[in-house]
């Protein structure tokens, strides 16, 4: 159908032409002038799955001090090795509503891929954005809105690239579902179906707002979309990403999400990872000595690798990379000190693989921080927490203790045993230690007892003082594991709590008159059964806590931080509340089509819409103390005198290479002199020197060397730069009016007038602020800026954005979530 539609857009635009990236372009042209091919073409794919030290690394150019780059997960910590800090996830991150905290969480990160010597930290996640509530990897992104994603991620990019460590930002685009995603010789991954506004106005947001802060690289999704594979659609990467966000890094594909050499070097891929082909570990590969062909016989343009290359080679003298950046000093294939240097080889050179760096510096303070300003109270009733140290507690639940292997027994997380700290995949990372919820509330309370189980222990004395702690979870990952029947996505377990954690609440709740419930959770979860049972006097939500879970839910327990985190997602009452294109879809033949029929109904959005009431709103969480909010003041900072932005600016110029095709010799076998590893992918070919012009290439419909107009919405990292002028700023006082200190959020929506012609959600999130610790009776002033992007709409025709002039229409609302607005301010009456 016309909505869905991927039309064919040639030639990738260069990269360069940005002025803060002028001088690592210059650097770099200096260097790939004087490269050879097997020099460009190894930069440009990864040596093999198993072939090095990382999850992937390119090849490397060491005439030019460039050496294998190391890319390695995960966007929580360094994945696959030891003394690393294990952070909340994104989806905890995303919870604390903490600028500073997402940008500190970031700079942990980055300063421990450094430490490693990992060049390029696969993470952030801001896709999948969480269109599905039951989709397995919704916990590594930031929440279920573009705007606290694209804040989460933006964050996280800038800590993590002040310390010279280059940032992914993942997964491009429409991967909203763990079935089905890939395509193999064997099967063929789903195609993401969503019209231009929809995407404009969700998915790519927090992409955009990405590229904005400058992140050096990109992660393509193993999805279709409109039809067409994210790894080589030149809609998405050359237009979209190139052109329209003016992305200066490089593109890189998911592991093994590359499906074929020649149409994705023309549709704007980069870097091929982990570089191998179809079939992995034969040894052979899309790219690496296909690509030395493809140059060689004319069919993909020397301009189009020049670029690839320049792209590369410039995001690593961007960050810095080039001056005493150290080489991996760990081994993500075996925790032992020796091993095969190429697992994936049939005969790998044995040396030392681990170092055993400690990288963890003080970021346990970060993660306690992140993990305890996340933590989202729900409900308190009769103000039950927080607890006194000699309060008679009852805990239960698996959840609240260790995991009886160890707290790494199974890998990649694949198991759901003892308390939750992250979901399961390629997004987890080691844990260097585990503070259980039960070591640390054994060690605060003076009168605690633990019943480790699932199910409710029959012998139980509970006295009228006593208050029962139920810890319950719902875990999720990534397809490549199952656990307990669920495929990544929560296929069996739907949104109700694993291990019978119903039953547990509900027993629970006959037995004790106090019930308290903490819930470890990937994302939305179902509480109808026991939310409004009379004993069920708190409900906390701690998210994915990652190392310190024990250590930042007892600072909120006992009550010596107030709860401050916010809900970045909604709690629905019932999983039929959704929309029914939402669902999971779970086809065993043919091709999945995946169209995103609600459009931009996800989650409040849709709520809101459909006048659903959810059992918890996005953005809801309460704190022990109490806020109000007053006096509004707004003010015009750059006035929206047109509906459109003005003029973008234009392009600066791009590097210039010699078009001559290089000799054949460069990347000829004969002319190297090593030990040749089997199944490691080289540049090289046997007899290069026999290749003559291809004439058969089929290029794609719409193929062309032409350069495009630059697209209107363009003209800087993320778009039109005017997209981003502060149009209003809004002032709001807040006070905290209880007798506890605490940090309150300001949350920002906004509702856009019916002026602009077509269908906008109620109300949509567009900043946020969080105030520091405020004392009873304190009060701070939070400034909350909104940029003619936020006010504007996706105007499909013109391909701009478009505002109501002078913010007409505009309602603005600030509160303390979607459904606890306090004041407002009309722009234009
Ligand atoms: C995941 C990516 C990850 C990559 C490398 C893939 O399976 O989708 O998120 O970065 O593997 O481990």
């Amino acid at each position: 159908p016309a909505d869905y539609q991927s039309p064919p857009y040639y030639p990738t635009p260069p990269g360069g032409w940005m002025p803060d990236w002028a001088d690592a372009y210059a650097k770099a042209h200096a260097v790939v002038s004087n490269m050879t091919l097997a020099e460009k073409v190894n930069l440009t794919t990864g040596t093999g799955l198993y072939m090095g030290p990382c999850v992937g690394q390119t090849g490397s150019a060491l005439r030019f001090g460039i050496p294998n780059l190391c890319l390695q997960d995960s966007p929580l910590g360094v994945r696959d090795t030891d003394h690393n800090t294990a952070f909340p996830a994104g989806i905890t991150v995303g919870a604390t509503f903490n600028k500073e905290l997402m940008y500190a969480r970031g700079v942990g990160l980055g300063e421990e891929a450094r430490g490693k010597g990992v060049n390029v930290l696969l993470g952030p996640v801001v896709g999948p954005l969480g269109r599905k509530p039951r989709g397995g990897r919704i916990w590594e992104g930031f929440g279920a809105d573009p705007v606290l994603q694209a804040v989460g991620g933006a964050q996280t990019i800038k800590g993590m690239q002040s310390t010279g460590a280059i940032a992914s930002l993942k997964h491009y685009i429409g991967y909203e579902q763990e079935m089905s995603r890939m395509s193999s010789v064997v099967s063929v991954g789903y195609s993401s179906n969503i019209d231009d506004r929809t995407l404009h106005e969700m998915y790519l947001w927090p992409f955009a707002e990405g590229v904005r802060a400058g992140v050096g690289s990109l992660m393509t999704s193993y999805n279709d979309v409109n039809g067409s594979a994210c790894s080589q659609n030149s809609k998405l990467l050359n237009d979209i990403l190139k052109d329209e966000l003016g992305f200066q890094g490089f593109v890189m594909t998911d592991w093994l999400g590359q499906y074929a050499g020649v149409a994705s070097a023309l549709a704007g891929l980069d870097v091929a990872m982990p570089g191998d082909g179809a079939i992995p570990l034969l040894g052979d590969s899309y790219w690496g000595s296909e690509l030395s062909r493809s140059i060689l016989n004319g069919t993909v343009p020397l301009n189009r690798l020049n670029d690839m290359v320049t792209r590369i080679v410039a995001t690593w003298y961007k960050f810095g990379q080039d001056k005493d950046y150290p080489l991996p000093n760990f081994s993500a294939n075996t925790a032992d000190q020796t091993g095969e240097i190429y697992p994936g080889a049939l005969l790998s050179p044995i040396g030392v693989v681990n170092q055993y760096v400690n990288v963890e510096g003080d970021h346990n303070i970060t993660a306690r921080a992140v993990a305890r300003e996340a933590i989202t109270l729900l409900k308190n009733d009769q103000n039950i927490l927080p607890f006194r140290h000699n309060d008679s507690l009852k805990v239960f639940g698996t959840d609240a203790g260790p995991n009886p292997n160890g707290p790494n027994s199974c890998s990649d997380k694949g198991c759901d045993s003892g308390v939750l700290t992250m979901g399961w995949g390629s997004g987890s990372a080691n844990l260097p230690y585990l503070v259980t919820p039960q070591e640390a509330i054994g060690n605060l309370s003076n009168n605690a007892k633990f019943y480790i189980t699932d199910t409710f222990p029959s012998d139980v004395v509970a006295s009228p003082t006593d208050i029962a702690i139920v810890f319950i979870n719902a875990d999720s990952g990534e397809n490549y594991i199952t656990v307990d029947g669920n495929p990544g996505d929560r296929l069996e377990a739907g949104l109700n709590a694993w291990h019978n954690g119903d039953d547990l609440v509900k027993a629970a709740a006959q037995k004790f008159s106090n019930v308290v419930v903490v819930v470890h959770t990937v994302g939305p979860i179902l509480m109808e059964e026991w939310i409004d049972l009379a004993p069920v006097k708190a409900v906390l939500v701690a998210h994915l806590p990652g190392q310190e879970a024990g250590w930042s839910l007892t600072d909120i327990l006992f009550g010596d931080y107030s709860p401050s985190g916010h809900m970045p997602y909604s709690i629905p009452r019932s999983e039929s509340d959704y929309p029914e294109s939402v669902g999971l879809i779970d086809q065993p033949i043919g091709q999945i089509q995946d169209t995103f029929t609600e459009r931009l109904y996800i989650d409040y959005r849709h709520f809101m819409n459909a006048n659903i009431t959810p059992r918890y709103p996005f953005g809801h969480g309460l704190s022990y103390t109490t806020f109000t909010f007053s006096s509004p003041s707004l003010s015009v900072v750059t006035p929206l005198d047109s509906e459109y932005p003005p003029a973008r600016p234009s392009k600066g110029s791009t590097p210039v290479y010699s078009q001559k095709i290089p000799a054949a010799s460069e990347v000829a076998w004969s002319s190297t002199h090593f030990t040749r590893i089997w199944r490691y992918l080289y540049p090289y070919l046997d007899f290069p020197q026999l290749i003559t012009a291809a004439d058969t290439y089929q290029y794609p419909d719409g193929y062309t060397t032409q350069p495009k107009p630059a697209p209107r919405a363009g003209g800087a990292q993320g778009g039109n730069p005017a997209l981003f002028d502060t149009a209003f700023s809004v002032q709001v006082q807040v006070e905290n009016t209880g007798s506890r200190h605490g940090k309150a959020v300001a949350q920002l929506y906004v509702a856009l007038p019916s002026s602009l012609g077509l269908d906008t959600p109620p109300l949509q999130l567009r900043q946020f602020e969080k105030t520091k610790d405020l004392a009873p009776g304190q009060s701070e002033i939070l400034t909350l800026d909104i940029t003619r992007k936020d006010l504007s709409v996706w105007d499909v025709v013109v391909q701009d954005w478009k505002a109501p002039v002078n913010g007409e229409g505009v309602n603005i609302w600030v509160g303390q979530s979607v459904e606890d607005l306090a004041v407002i301010c009309e722009v234009g009456g």
